[in-house]
């Protein structure tokens, strides 16, 4: 039976960059050798980095002035290496979500870390727009997509906040939203996430920084820990993870040969629609997000509270249809259908589809 994968994370990615890793183990690009016994130096595996890293600045047009790396560690340390490297004694962030939170609560070890809005008292259903950004903070953190939650901050919000924080260097924890959609990378400092919700296998971590805003902080930075070694070092400062870093490469071609974040857009803002309007329709499914701030990514959904008994039976009949990663996250609790770059129209389809026929025999 044929399976849809909307799992939150790691998730799904295109069929032929799964098929190019897995003939790269066997037999790296006819070398007769695997990528995974091959020296991550010398020739073969810069080039790959490179392409990486060129693919990265392109498809996603960055500009001049960034640098673009791949680490270890995962979004998680770039929570706390996000403060070591930026925050002299003040930081700001907005919490929208559990991974809001842990990046605010890592920074709090580093100096005062302010909180400047929260929707937890909502069970962070919305983005708070009603607030300042403090000007003599040394960044503002944002998440624009919350995994969790399934609420994105939308273009137009974006803009609010490029408008509003003034001098104020952004950052952001884009890793489950990262390529979906054309970004102004312009007005960040620095971007990052882990690849492996919409680029890569778990194991690789993205980070665009702009130079000029490292190097200002007087505490010691451990080596590891300094964005500027592995600048310097071309993101082989020491061994990279060879293999998410190679099919993440390979998803970034994929990318640019469908018509890069734009054609990416055009595809997830359609996905998302017929879902969303399936789910409004619907007689027993409600979403959780407030309307305009609905993730294209994450789609969340629970059973209206005269219809609650049905949880377990409507899993059942999804799984029987090959449905895969459907169930909500603990804190939202119900459904969450993940549908980042990779996920196909008919995917989305065949779960609209499966929603209604589970309906039908109601
Ligand atoms: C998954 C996720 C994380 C955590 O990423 P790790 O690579 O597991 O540390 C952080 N932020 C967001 C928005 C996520 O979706």
């Amino acid at each position: 039976m044929k399976k849809y994968n909307f799992n939150a994370g790691p998730s799904i990615l295109p069929q032929e960059v799964i098929r190019q890793t897995a003939e790269a183990v066997l037999d790296f690009q006819g070398e007769g050798l695997s990528l995974l016994e091959i020296s991550h130096r010398a020739k073969y595996f810069q080039p790959v980095v490179d392409e990486a890293v060129a693919l990265m600045k392109e498809v996603f047009h960055i500009p001049e002035g960034y640098s673009v790396i791949f680490l270890g560690g995962g979004a998680s340390l770039q929570f706390c290496m996000v403060p070591f490297n930026l925050m002299e004694r003040k930081s700001a962030y907005l919490n929208t979500g559990v991974w809001a939170k842990k990046a605010l609560k890592e920074a709090k070890g580093f100096g005062e870390a302010v909180e400047v809005a929260t929707s937890a008292e909502a069970n962070f259903t919305f983005i708070p727009t009603d607030y300042e950004i403090p000007q003599d903070a040394d960044y503002f953190h944002i998440t624009t997509n919350n995994t969790i939650y399934g609420t994105e901050i939308s273009d137009d919000k974006l803009k609010d906040i490029y408008a509003k924080k003034g001098k104020v260097t952004l950052v952001a924890d884009m890793s489950s939203d990262v390529l979906s959609r054309p970004i102004d990378i312009s007005q960040y400092g620095l971007i990052y996430g882990g690849a492996q919700k919409n680029l890569a296998p778990a194991g690789v971590t993205f980070v665009i920084v702009r130079d000029d805003i490292l190097g200002h902080v007087t505490r010691h930075i451990p080596t590891m820990l300094d964005y500027r070694t592995h600048i310097e070092g071309g993101s082989m400062f020491n061994t990279p993870p060879v293999l998410p870093l190679y099919s993440a490469m390979l998803t970034l071609r994929w990318l640019k040969q469908n018509g890069g974040v734009e054609g990416a857009e055009k595809r997830n803002i359609e996905k998302a629609r017929v879902l969303y309007d399936c789910i409004d329709k619907s007689k027993i499914f409600v979403g959780t997000a407030k309307e305009e701030d609905r993730s294209r990514m994450n789609v969340c959904f629970v059973l209206k509270p005269e219809y609650q008994e049905l949880q377990d039976d409507f899993m059942k009949f999804a799984t029987e249809r090959g449905m895969v990663g459907i169930k909500g996250h603990r804190s939202v609790g119900g459904f969450r259908a993940s549908l980042y770059n990779a996920m196909t129209i008919e995917g989305v389809k065949a779960l609209v589809e499966c929603i209604g026929d589970y309906e039908k025999k109601l």
